[in-house]
């Protein structure tokens, strides 16, 4: 493969730091996860930032930290990489499943208002692909019905939201709690990891006895105690550690991260100059309001081409992939519980699809991600580029 789709930014810089951290014989949840967190928390301007093993880790103790649970429904998009349902499903809440915008594809704040009962508990929101969801709408519906917001960040690391009349990272955060990845495919890596940030105390003193066992006091606190400490286990938790050996990954990646996400802004610019002109493609479109941090670069394509658009691309040695998925199409889900704004039942929701969620499927079906990364050069963004057009015009 000449040009794959994504490629982290790593070196002997991480290395170097994440030797030391070994020599140092302290390997996990300790001194480098703080700092991290202190960095982490300024950078989003968040009070709070607690570490985790992943975003789907993050997710999880979210919905549990606000108290969602069995009877509950957590409004969200199917439209997204499952771990935002799923997450829903591990609390044992029930999802509902709201459209999106059929450009941007995050979700549709005219839709939410509908979706709303007594037992919301609540709103999910995704800023898909690093693009920021209209969070001004959203806030004004949520805000309205008293129902928490919590954002599913884990591509958004970087990207900024025009907020109160000033530019504000998201993860800032704008509803209770933010989440974010540090999978490989996002822009901040530490091999796997998570991060959630939030400007409440009581949720970051929760968020971090979930994520170790439930226990009363840290490894930190214990080890540092000039006193006998002994613990308990106030709740049933979980193990979802960050490890310092990653945590020190993640701070240089911090550190490095405002070069990152500048440089996709310009290959994404790049991208709307190249593609401008190819008849009957659909370009990502940037809000006024919004800056993503382009960790995807997505275009849409007339109905029924994507498949062979991706093997033709694939033959000239340019690596794609579909459109985000949608969880309610996929086998996981078909006797996993949810609904759409109808009801369960009224509209004939199921695998096969859902009359409500059309934008949502036609963007899985019609949409390709087209490589993005640190070191494409612009010969690499011509190729891809004429290739495209090749495949859908040739
Ligand atoms: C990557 C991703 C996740 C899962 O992140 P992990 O860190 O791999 O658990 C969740 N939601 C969205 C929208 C993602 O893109």
């Amino acid at each position: 493969m000449q040009l794959p789709l994504a490629r982290p930014v790593l070196n002997e810089l991480e290395a170097k730091e994440v030797a030391r951290v070994i020599r140092s014989g302290w390997v996990t949840q300790g001194p480098e996860v703080e700092e991290f967190e202190a960095e982490f928390a300024g950078f989003v301007g968040a009070r709070h930032a607690c570490a985790v093993s992943s975003c789907t880790a993050a997710l999880h103790v979210a919905l549990l930290a606000i108290d969602a649970g069995p009877g509950d429904e957590v409004i969200t998009v199917s439209h997204s990489f499952i771990a935002t349902a799923n997450a829903v499903r591990y609390a044992g809440a029930l999802p509902v499943f709201v459209d999106v915008d059929p450009v941007n594809g995050n979700i549709d704040p005219s839709q939410i208002k509908d979706a709303i009962t007594s037992r919301t508990r609540a709103i999910l929101v995704v800023h898909q692909l690093g693009m920021p969801c209209d969070m001004n709408a959203i806030l004004g519906i949520a805000g309205a019905a008293g129902i928490p917001v919590i954002e599913d960040g884990a591509c958004a690391v970087g990207s900024e939201i025009f907020v109160a009349n000033a530019w504000q990272r998201v993860g800032r955060p704008h509803g209770r709690i933010c989440c974010f990845s540090f999978h490989p495919r996002k822009l901040l890596t530490t091999g796997d990891g998570g991060m959630l940030t939030t400007d409440e105390p009581a949720l970051d003193r929760k968020f971090r006895l979930l994520r170790h066992h439930g226990m009363s006091v840290s490894d930190r606190a214990r080890h540092e105690a000039r006193t006998v400490v002994l613990e308990e286990y106030v709740e049933i938790g979980f193990n979802y550690r960050l490890t310092d050996i990653q945590a020190a990954v993640g701070r240089v990646q911090l550190r490095r991260l405002p070069q990152v996400v500048e440089r996709r802004r310009a290959l994404a610019a790049r991208y709307h100059e190249l593609l401008a002109d190819v008849p009957g493609i659909g370009l990502p479109v940037e809000p006024h309001w919004a800056r993503s941090n382009w960790q995807t670069y997505s275009v849409r394509l007339p109905a029924g081409r994507q498949r062979a658009v991706m093997q033709s691309m694939l033959e000239t040695g340019i690596a794609t992939r579909r459109g985000v998925m949608c969880a309610h199409r996929e086998p996981a889900y078909r006797n996993a519980p949810w609904r759409c704004v109808e009801g369960p039942g009224s509209c004939g929701c199921g695998p096969t699809g859902c009359r409500r969620l059309v934008n949502s499927e036609r963007l899985q079906d019609t949409s390709i991600a087209l490589p993005v990364f640190h070191e494409m050069t612009d010969e690499d963004q011509r190729n891809v580029a004429s290739a495209l057009r090749g495949a859908l015009h040739g």
